[in-house]
């Protein structure tokens, strides 16, 4: 951990099996989804130096197990809010409900509407994702801006604009499209990750990359499909199409500043 004053950030988990986010200025800690138990939260945190006691409020993308699965128990656990887009909460009562947020903790949100947490001021954004009132997070600490963009079937010109002014960029990229064809999965299924409420491709995510004229400090490649991808078809991708510093965050590791990839 660097001084008080700066901000370590880390990719805790990507993909089918979890994601969460970690933003942290040593004292407030923030998470962007909670897909795990606080068992292996914790211990994913303890990687980065990170106490589970320094986070002080989640932001959900939307209500998929893999980001929202761990969110009850943790506000259960901790005395801490769990920001969600009011559309979420209004479409689907009977998941949130599910989740076994403690009453008063769930704070609903509109689109671009700014919330201060110790450090971080932070707002959502509109996705397209088959889970009512998707949004992503964009996150400002001081100069810096973060942004997750992440199960999304298509982008958008506000997110575009977003990426655009962005320092660090979280991007899906969830598939390959020649392997999502030729892939083990259901035609339905194809069609429901390809579709525009599904999940960004590589090239989707590329195009987006480029138009956007993203010219901040690095680019992490999450939420990689398991079959339907491959980091390594990924990186030779990204390379042929940019000078971009960028990671390609694989299944089950876990990722901070300076890229040091954690077995
Ligand atoms: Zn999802
Ligand atoms: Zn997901």
């Amino acid at each position: 951990m660097g001084n008080a004053l700066m901000v370590q950030y880390a990719v805790l988990g990507s993909g089918s099996s979890g994601n969460s986010y970690l933003f942290t200025d040593g004292t407030v800690s923030i998470l962007i989804d909670q897909g795990y138990s606080v068992v292996e939260l914790t211990r994913r945190l303890s990687q980065f130096s990170v106490p589970l006691s320094t986070v002080q409020a989640v932001f959900l993308t939307h209500l998929h197990p893999d980001h929202a699965r761990g969110v009850g128990v943790l506000s259960r656990r901790l005395p801490i809010p769990v920001y969600a887009h009011d559309r979420m909460v209004a479409e689907q009562p009977l998941l949130i409900e599910k989740l076994g947020i403690p009453e008063g903790k769930l704070q609903t949100v509109c689109t671009s509407e700014l919330v201060e947490v110790g450090s971080f001021s932070l707002f959502c954004f509109e996705t397209s994702h088959d889970s009512g009132g998707s949004v992503g997070w964009y996150i400002t600490h001081q100069d810096t801006h973060y942004m997750v963009l992440t199960d999304t079937g298509i982008t958008s010109e506000q997110q575009m604009m977003l990426a655009g002014d962005a320092d660090i960029l979280f991007l899906e990229a969830n598939y390959d499209e020649q392997m999502l064809r030729s892939g083990p999965y259901p035609a339905m299924l194809k069609r429901r990750i390809s579709g525009n409420h599904g999940h960004l491709s590589n090239d989707q995510a590329l195009q987006f990359l480029c138009e956007s004229g993203f010219k901040g400090e690095h680019v992490y490649f999450i939420h990689l499909s398991e079959c339907n991808n491959d980091p390594v078809i990924l990186e030779k991708v990204v390379q042929s199409m940019t000078d971009l510093p960028f990671t390609v965050c694989r299944k089950n590791q876990w990722y901070g500043p300076k890229n040091e990839v954690h077995l």
